[in-house]
């Protein structure tokens, strides 16, 4: 029975629902399962399921206080004509002397993958605050590196019961990305730029959790604050499914046979999605290598290289900006897993980040992270791999796959590790249309809304619907603040 406990050891364990009500541990650890179960059959048995069915499957493993019909009625909520695909996520097939398996998970309604997690997690939260009886008002709290933001103001659109506000850095995301929040319909959707980068933003909402007597006073008002970031275990457990999913399709055409491994390359940024890949691994999914890809923001690849985490370094705004972060959030929850549970050494890990600005890992950690592998791409990097698949194989990618792409067939060359690998496709290419058609060599556009067009016009892909005419939306959500005034603006929206 999985009960989910803080990765810095305080408080006592919860239940799934109660976790997800929360969000964050009041240590300010995040949530995880005392201990991950296992699926109920092997993923290549699941060959032939319908992607809903999966999910099922892995939600119940981990969410057992849910009952069936629970569970069932938010999977069906959550995946169905939202997406554009029946199959909600297709994998492409790219050959060539470097194949790759492109799982793609942005077929949602903002075009990215943040949809498979927040288009249930909005479910999963109305449940469980309906079985815990929660009276208050659920207030979810949103720092976005872009993509985040969009997901879950969609998501959560007026949801009865619940608010949502986002913060995204006012400089740090594609225009594209912009336009969507800030145009975002709804009475319960609050959206704020702030003066700052992501790292800023996340640091400003978690300040908000750690304080109490704010907390308290909001509690007055009738209102309790929870987050959609993948700090939630509700949102980090419904991408464990794809991954299960991606197994079980590669069986059923027959790339691979039952029980071989495969590999996962995974853009990484706050370190959700590819902590979602080990936890399918811990689940029984022959996953033999994690390949996490970076873009300049490179502090995983050093850490992986190292042992060392060290933000003190330059920030950099780059064309794969959902990867612009220096703190992964997540990685915490492998630490926690890979040092035998030891709240006691994260916190002090998390306290030399805080105090230090870096720390280094046990011995027995760096022997855990050995199916781990760093590696990073830069923009021409990226470029130049969305430019090359699309001229040899008209496969076009966004720019936070291109990164994925890039640090994979250098892997490939480097190791001669031939293993079949699932890319994780995150985005539209449609969501950084600007840096994606440079990267095929098109003519330059005034904005992001030209390039879609051009962009349309060379590929023939068709455009995510949620992306088109989105320049003529009307902008409802144009305040521009300061990092210091995200309590203030949370507090004053909460009427
Ligand atoms: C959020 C995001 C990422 C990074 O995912 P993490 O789970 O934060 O590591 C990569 N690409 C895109 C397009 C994203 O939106």
């Amino acid at each position: 029975m999985p009960m989910y406990t803080s990765t810095r050891g305080g408080g006592e364990p919860l239940n799934a629902a109660k976790a997800i009500i929360k969000g964050i541990a009041d240590d300010k650890g995040l949530y995880v399962p005392l201990q991950i179960p296992k699926l109920p059959v092997p993923a290549d048995v699941m060959a032939g399921l319908h992607y809903r069915e999966v999910a099922t499957i892995v939600l119940k493993a981990f969410f057992d206080d849910f009952t069936d019909e629970e569970i069932g009625a938010c999977v069906k909520g959550a995946y169905d004509s939202k997406f554009a695909r029946e199959e909600i996520v297709p994998i492409a097939k790219v050959t060539g002397e470097v194949p790759a398996y492109f799982l793609e998970l942005y077929h949602g309604k903002t075009a990215a993958f943040k949809d498979m997690a927040l288009s249930i997690l909005p479910y999963l939260l109305t449940t469980s605050m309906k079985k815990e009886n929660e009276q208050a008002q659920i207030a979810i709290l949103t720092a976005t590196s872009g993509d985040t933001g969009k997901a879950a103001l969609e998501g959560f659109a007026d949801v009865p019961g619940t608010q949502i506000i986002v913060f995204f850095p006012e400089e740090g995301v594609s225009e594209v990305q912009k336009r969507q929040m800030i145009t975002q319909e709804g009475a319960n959707t609050h959206v704020f730029a702030i003066r700052g980068n992501f790292d800023d933003a996340q640091t400003g909402v978690k300040n908000i959790f750690a304080d109490n007597d704010f907390a308290d006073a909001l509690l007055e008002k009738g209102y309790k604050l929870s987050s959609a970031n993948s700090i939630n275990i509700g949102r980090l457990v419904p991408q464990v499914a794809y991954y299960v999913y991606a197994y079980a399709k590669m069986v059923e055409v027959g790339e691979i046979r039952p029980g071989d491994p495969i590999n996962v390359t995974v853009p990484t940024g706050n370190f959700g999605n590819i902590l979602a890949a080990y936890y399918a691994k811990q689940m029984g999914v022959p996953i033999a290598k994690f390949i996490c890809a970076s873009n300049e923001n490179k502090v995983l690849t050093d850490f992986f290289e190292t042992g060392v985490y060290n933000k003190d370094r330059v920030f950099h705004t780059t064309n794969s900006p959902s990867m612009d972060i220096l703190i992964s959030s997540n990685l915490e929850r492998l630490l926690y897993h890979l040092s035998g549970m030891n709240g006691e050494e994260v916190r002090g890990y998390m306290k030399d980040l805080d105090e230090k600005k870096q720390y280094e890992i046990s011995e027995k950690i760096r022997e855990g992270l050995k199916d781990f592998r760093g590696g990073y791409a830069d923009e021409q990097d990226t470029l130049q791999a969305i430019g090359d698949v699309y001229d040899k194989f008209g496969y076009l990618m966004d720019t936070h796959t291109g990164v994925a792409y890039s640090v994979y067939r250098k892997y490939v060359q480097e190791t001669g590790d031939r293993t079949k690998t699932i890319i994780a496709s995150t985005a539209s290419p449609y969501k950084f249309a600007k840096a994606v058609s440079d990267g095929i060599g098109l003519d330059m556009e005034p904005s992001d809304f030209q390039y879609i067009v051009a962009l349309r016009k060379e590929s023939g892909v068709e455009v995510p619907e949620g992306l088109r005419d989105l320049e003529k939306k009307e902008v409802l959500h144009p305040d521009v603040i300061g990092v210091e005034q995200m309590a203030d603006f949370v507090w004053n929206c909460l009427e």
